[in-house]
C-alpha cells in the first residue's frame, strides 16, 4: 500500500505543477493539462475503491458477486470528465491576446518528470495499479503537449498555446466516447465472445448433453451469467451436476432447464 500512496503522491504533484503553470504563468495548455490530471487523480481513487469493493464475494443484496461495481468507477469517470470539459470549454470561449511566462514550460518539465515516477512505480504494483499506470501514460503524452506548446507559447505566440489547449479539450471528448462506450457495453447487456459459447457447447457435448437453446450475459469480462436448456435425453442427475461444476470452473453460471419431450 505505501507504493500505492506514493504514486498518489507523485500525481497530485504533477497535477500541482500542472495547475500552477496554468494560472501563474498563464498558459492555456497546462490549465487544460492539469484538468485532466485531476482526472487522472480520481481515476487512481476509483481504482483503489473498486479493488476492495469487487472482491467481496455474493451477499444478501448482491447475489450475483460485486464484480459490477467496476463500472460505477466508469461512470465516475465520465462525470468528472465531462466537468472538467466544461471548464475547459468556458476558459478557451471567453479567451483574449494573452502571453504565457517561461516559467510555465520549466513547469510543464517538472510535471512530466513527477508523472514518470508515478508510472515507473505502477509498473511493478498489483494488476489493479498497472492499469492505472497504463492510463498515466496519456498524461505524459499530453505532458508533452504542454511542454511544447507552452515553449512555443512563451517564446513565439499564443496562439501556439492556445491551440495546444484545444487538442487537449478535443482529447477529453474522445475519452468520454471511450469511457461511454464501454459503460454501454455494459447497461445493454452484451452477449459474450463466441469463445465463451464455444466452450460451453463444447462442455456440455462433452457430458453427453446436447443444447436446444442457451442465453448468455457478460457479468464483467470472465464472468457469464444465463440460462440453457437441453433436449431431453440423457439427464442423469449426476451428469448435470458435473455440467454445472464444469460451467462454473470456466466462469459460466447458468440455470440449466430441461425441455419436455
Ligand atoms: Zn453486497
Amino acid at each position: 500500500m505505501n507504493k500505492v500512496i506514493a504514486i498518489l503522491i507523485a500525481g497530485t504533484i504533477g497535477s500541482m505543477l500542472k495547475i500552477l503553470g496554468g494560472i501563474l504563468y498563464g498558459s492555456n495548455t497546462l490549465f487544460v493539462d492539469a484538468l485532466t490530471s485531476i482526472v487522472n487523480i480520481i481515476a487512481l481513487l476509483v481504482v483503489i475503491w473498486s479493488r476492495r469493493v469487487t472482491i467481496i464475494p455474493p451477499d444478501s443484496d448482491h447475489h450475483f458477486g460485486h464484480e459490477r461495481f467496476e463500472y460505477i468507477g466508469i461512470l465516475v469517470m465520465i462525470v468528472t470528465y465531462g466537468f472538467v470539459a466544461g471548464i475547459s470549454i468556458t476558459r478557451l470561449y471567453y479567451v483574449r491576446e494573452y502571453s504565457v511566462e517561461l516559467n510555465a514550460f520549466y513547469l510543464a518539465v517538472a510535471a512530466i518528470l513527477a508523472y514518470s515516477i508515478a508510472i515507473f512505480l505502477s509498473r511493478s504494483a498489483p494488476p489493479s495499479i498497472r492499469a492505472y499506470g497504463a492510463f498515466t501514460i496519456s498524461e505524459v503524452l499530453e505532458g508533452i503537449v504542454g511542454i511544447i506548446a507552452s515553449l512555443g507559447g512563451a517564446l513565439y505566440s499564443y496562439l501556439i498555446d492556445y491551440g495546444g489547449a484545444v487538442l487537449l479539450t478535443s482529447y477529453i471528448f474522445y475519452e468520454i466516447y471511450e469511457e461511454g462506450r464501454n459503460l454501454a457495453s455494459f447497461m445493454a447487456d452484451e452477449a459474450p465472445p463466441p469463445s465463451i459459447y464455444e466452450k460451453v457447447v463444447g462442455i456440455a457435448e462433452s457430458e453427453g448433453f446436447s443444447i436446444k437453446s442457451i442465453r448468455l450475459r457478460t457479468i464483467v469480462p470472465g464472468k457469464y451469467h444465463g440460462d440453457i436448456v437441453l433436449s431431453p435425453g440423457s439427464t442423469r442427475y449426476e451428469n448435470l451436476k458435473n455440467l454445472k461444476k464444469k460451467l462454473g470452473e470456466n466462469g459460466v453460471d447458468v440455470c440449466i432447464e430441461v425441455s419436455s419431450p
